[in-house]
């Protein structure tokens, strides 16, 4: 058997092109377009390209970006002010801090500053609550990638058994929860999980959030199996997910690859929270 491979590109090429076309239709009610700004703290190169990428993805779609760059020695206090700067700046719908920061930056104080409705992240408790609750608001990007690789690739999610390896706010919670939204019954692995090939073989749908190249290997996947490779490791054989592709490829029923699978959604998702952001604030604002 060979797996259904899902093609991230195509799928982010089709969400980019709705969002481009939502941006249209914004200028043409509220006479501007959208705009995104990134903060990046330090000249991490990976972060640097990251960054370069979200700009470049919005400006494609006819948003306004802007990327500020801060010293890796910025303090929490000249980053706050900088955020609540851009909270009141009413050209700006969207913003994120790139992450990781520099060791004297907290985390959770930036997912806190950053007013909810420009947390296009999604980061923020506001949004993370929003999302238990299943009220609308802003959604991480990794997993709404993943939930449309899943939809466009036509796997069943209803009473579907999904497995999740990976407990982080930025992806496996989340992904947990929109799993559960879409009834799938859902079990959330880790590294203290027991048995975990065992219960990865169970999985109607594995999403592998871990960090680990290649850990999922073909005996941990059931025949015919969805499985999403959210795994980016740089290795010295090049860039490698967290799934042995070559082999699960062999038995699973659907894969996405890496690089060309999730990576690609989760800007494209950037773009579509930017876009519904800039809606929201003007709706409110009309
Ligand atoms: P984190 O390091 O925050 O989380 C990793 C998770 O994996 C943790 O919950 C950890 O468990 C678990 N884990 C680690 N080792 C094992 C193990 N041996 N067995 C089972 N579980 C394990 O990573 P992120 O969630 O931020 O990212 C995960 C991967 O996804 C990374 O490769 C990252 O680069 C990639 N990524 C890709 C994106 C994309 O757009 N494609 C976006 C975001 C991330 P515990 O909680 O117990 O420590």
């Amino acid at each position: 058997m060979s797996a259904q491979v899902i093609d991230g590109k195509a799928v982010a090429a089709a969400v980019r092109s709705e969002v481009a076309d939502g941006v249209t239709q914004f200028r043409a009610k509220y006479g501007r377009a959208p705009g995104l700004v990134g903060i990046q703290v330090g000249d991490d190169p990976a972060s640097e390209l990251y960054q370069a990428g979200k700009a470049r993805a919005a400006d494609e779609v006819g948003m306004v970006s802007r990327r500020i760059t801060l010293p890796d020695t910025t303090s929490q206090a000249d980053l706050d002010a900088l955020i609540d700067e851009l909270n009141a700046d009413t050209s700006v719908d969207g913003m994120l801090v790139q992450l990781p920061v520099p060791a004297q930056l907290s985390e959770p104080l930036i997912a806190n500053r950053i007013h909810p409705d420009k947390d296009v992240d999604g980061f923020s408790p506001v949004n993370l609550g929003r999302l238990m609750r299943g009220e609308p608001g802003n959604i991480p990007c990794t997993p709404q990638g993943v939930m449309r690789l899943l939809r466009d690739g036509g796997v069943p999610l209803e009473g579907a058994h999904a497995v999740v390896i990976g407990r982080s706010l930025i992806v496996g919670k989340p992904q947990s929860m929109l799993l559960l939204q879409t009834n799938c019954t859902v079990t959330v692995a880790h590294s203290r999980t027991r048995n975990l090939a065992e219960l990865c073989r169970q999985a109607d749908i594995l999403v592998a959030a871990v960090g680990q190249a290649e850990m999922v290997r073909a005996d941990w996947v059931r025949p015919g199996a969805a499985v999403i490779d959210v795994g980016i490791n740089r290795t010295p054989d090049g860039l490698r997910g967290d799934v042995a592709y070559d082999e699960v490829a062999e038995i699973a029923g659907w894969i996405t690859p890496v690089p060309g699978g999730v990576g690609p959604t989760t800007i494209a998702y950037l773009l579509s929270n930017t876009l519904a952001a800039a809606y929201r604030r003007s709706e409110i604002h009309a």
